[in-house]
């Protein structure tokens, strides 16, 4: 088993190598320009692109020329928000999401604020996910667009998309979903779910980073403003020169995973479950964050109190995972999705995401449990809370402890 272990598979994925080697012909001798229309290097590269988008729409249930490409889903989910939120401000100026959401959908919404628009942020139950009846009583006559992902990257929580895309069908609203972890991982299709707009990116699914794509329905259809401008590629809803050998490589993504979703999805939950079993039977006050019930197969987010996050993560460098702390610009900040769970800070800032996938084996799960377990005894030893605790302080009545 080789060091360092990689478990943050959330945060991107290794290149398969089968979809490595159908992008190289397109560094090479097949160069050419997707938009040159005048000589054999241009089809070429056209025709690659092409048949790319049909690979990507097959995986989501759309058709090929509802796929607009992009540099990946920051881009797709400003595309989407501020494109049909600038075409529609004669509408209305009011747009709802979910507080556990992606900051470049959030994001892009603050920035819509500055134009007059307003923002409802729904909340989350303890279980990570949207109650549709929030949704429902959410929507106004002005109410244009509704943006709620299908799978959260920190937690796998997966909310009730078809659930939400019946509601904003029948409101006659806008469905945006941000289905970059879903994709490949469990079914996403845009006609069962009602979805109008979706975000895909290649480097969640073992495909090349800095390419991704917008989903734009057809029917209705739907209209954006394009936020580059320039030569009108992707019938001007993106303008810019193709990334031939990326799309050529997130079509073979695509399919591989369509192919291959299911198998894999049953063999990384066994991973998962042997992973979470090993830590639960060898550390006490463990806590999973978010729905067990409705999660992806390769998400663990758990809690060790009284063990800080960012001090697990040094202690198990050749660890790769992600803890539930971001870094700004004068401190540690715990995650704005566990707090909007209800997650208490302390166990926020005790949180570690393991992120399993398509390479992760038996065998470096067993090494993790392993060390996991050696180091939260070895923190734990050194953390007094811990210790009075342990000798039956009652800590609930300790303001700053966490009270569980
Ligand atoms: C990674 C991620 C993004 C951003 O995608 P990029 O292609 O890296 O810009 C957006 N949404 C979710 C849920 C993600 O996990």
């Amino acid at each position: 088993m080789k060091l360092p272990i990689y478990m943050d598979n959330h945060a991107t994925t290794p290149v398969d190598p089968r979809v490595l080697e159908v992008m190289l012909p397109y560094f090479l001798g097949d160069f050419g320009n997707a938009s040159s229309k005048s000589h054999a290097f241009g089809w070429r590269a056209e025709e690659a692109v092409e048949a790319a988008r049909a690979q990507v729409a097959a995986l989501i249930g759309a058709s090929a020329r509802e796929l607009v490409w992009t540099s990946g889903a920051t881009e797709s989910n400003n595309l989407a928000i501020k494109g049909a939120a600038q075409f529609h401000k004669l509408k209305g100026r009011h747009l709802v999401t979910v507080a556990t959401e992606h900051k470049a959908v959030l994001d892009s919404m603050q920035a819509l604020t500055r134009d007059g628009w307003s923002v409802t942020v729904l909340p989350v139950g303890r279980d990570g996910r949207l109650d549709p009846a929030l949704l429902q009583a959410a929507l106004r006559p002005d109410t244009v667009l509704v943006s709620v992902m299908h799978a959260n990257n920190e937690t796998g929580v997966i909310q009730p998309i078809e659930a939400i895309g019946a509601i904003t069908r029948a409101g006659g609203v806008l469905f945006h979903c941000d289905a970059v972890q879903s994709i490949g991982k469990i079914p996403f299709d845009v006609e069962k779910a009602q979805v109008d707009l979706a975000s895909l990116t290649a480097h969640k699914l073992y495909g090349p980073k800095g390419v991704g794509a917008l989903y734009v329905r057809r029917k209705p259809r739907v209209r954006l403003i394009g936020q580059m401008d320039g030569g009108g590629h992707e019938r001007g809803l993106r303008s810019g020169t193709l990334n031939v050998p990326g799309i050529v490589g997130f079509g073979m993504a695509c399919q591989l995973a369509g192919q291959e979703r299911e198998a894999e999805a049953a063999r990384v939950l066994q991973l998962r479950e042997r992973l979470r079993r090993g830590l639960e039977a060898g550390v006490e006050l463990l806590t999973v964050n978010g729905s067990m019930e409705h999660r992806l197969a390769g998400n663990l987010n758990v809690s060790f109190a009284y063990v800080e996050g960012e001090a697990m993560m040094m202690a198990i460098k050749d660890v790769a995972v992600s803890s539930g702390s971001a870094c700004t610009s004068a401190s540690l900040e715990p995650s704005y999705v566990l707090r909007a769970m209800g997650v208490s800070d302390d166990l926020a800032h005790s949180s570690i995401r393991f992120g399993l996938g398509r390479f992760t084996t038996a065998e470096e799960v067993d090494f993790v449990i392993g060390l996991v377990i050696a180091k939260v005894k070895k923190l734990r030893e050194m953390s007094p809370l811990y210790e009075m605790a342990r000798d039956g302080v009652d800590l609930s009545r300790v303001e700053w402890a966490n009270p569980h």
